[in-house]
């Protein structure tokens, strides 16, 4: 049985494997297929094709974008992006500019505490696309203020904690328009870490007549209680299942591709699945050209 991961973050975003390192690794994972989904940025995604025509392996076009929906915060993830997104990256521009204003105030609240650490150093660091707080836990982990990147989340930078500033966002219903209009494949991502069952369910069925597609059920994070009552969810609405492991490499050391801590299976018939939902679109799903 062959495996893919639709759910991959690289140095573009808060990854630390380059693009072409990932699909190496995906490819020596034995994958059919990966999917880079970068946190707001396509910057990642040529350097991932070349990767994956040169080993041969399937690369998904995709992103992850946090979207603001009246039951709070969710992340979507499009995969099946076109080569040309210019709305899109328009949009994502304005969403990185928000996000360096939210950085450089984050880090001024580590200094209020007594950390001495500076923007320039988080950039230095990052030396990439989309900057955001996992760039920030690691100057603090490689500085000795924290003993872990988790740690940095729990003592700093989790919602509720003191360094903590809130990230602008689209709404979900302009981020789904906005996506379909692009031909995308738009899935909610980890839908169980973003809002409990009920809430949840209300969610769905407002999204699924704004256009979204499906729903990622197979996660690093979701248990087995999570990804049935996720399948049951999409078989209620119609909508297809997706499943990757978020791999960050170093960012997130206990996650690997396509296995997640361990248990994650993605099999080939999921990806297969989405593609049979937009050939029934009239959407393409090979590499765009
Ligand atoms: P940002 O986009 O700047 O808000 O950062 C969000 C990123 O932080 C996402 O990729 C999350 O996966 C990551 N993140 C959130 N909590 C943790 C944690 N406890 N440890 C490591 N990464 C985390
Ligand atoms: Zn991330
Ligand atoms: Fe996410
Ligand atoms: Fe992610």
């Amino acid at each position: 049985m062959q495996f893919v991961d639709l759910h991959t973050h690289s140095t573009a975003s808060d990854g630390t494997k380059s693009p072409a390192e990932l699909v190496r690794l995906a490819h020596a994972a034995g994958l059919a297929a990966v999917a880079v989904t970068d946190h707001d940025t396509l910057a990642g995604l040529a350097e991932a094709e070349e990767a994956g025509h040169a080993l041969g392996i399937e690369v998904v076009r995709g992103c992850e974008l946090a979207l603001l929906t009246p039951q709070g915060e969710i992340h979507m993830l499009a995969l099946w992006l076109p080569q040309h997104a210019d709305a899109l990256e328009r949009a994502m521009l304005a969403l990185r500019a928000k996000r360096t204003e939210r950085n450089v105030g984050i880090v001024h609240k580590l200094q209020g505490l007594g950390l001495a650490i500076n923007y320039d150093e988080v950039l230095a660091h990052a030396g990439a696309a989309s900057v955001g707080r996992p760039h920030i836990a690691a100057i603090m982990l490689a500085k000795g203020y924290v003993p872990s990147i988790n740690a940095a989340f729990k003592h700093y930078l989790a919602y509720g904690c003191p360094a903590y500033l809130p990230k602008e966002v689209l709404n979900v219903a302009q981020g789904l328009r906005l996506l379909r209009s692009l031909g995308a494949s738009p899935v909610l991502a980890h839908p169980c870490l973003s809002l409990p069952a009920e809430p949840l369910r209300a969610l769905v069925a407002e999204l699924v007549p704004q256009g979204l597609l499906g729903l990622e059920a197979y996660h690093s994070e979701h248990n087995a209680a999570d990804t049935r009552f996720v399948v049951g969810l999409a078989q209620q609405y119609g909508l297809a299942l997706s499943g990757g492991s978020d791999f960050h490499g170093d960012t997130k050391p206990g996650i690997a591709l396509g296995r997640g801590h361990g248990g994650l299976r993605v099999p080939l018939h999921v990806l297969e699945k989405l593609k049979a939902q937009r050939l029934a679109l009239g959407l393409p799903s090979a590499a765009f050209a």
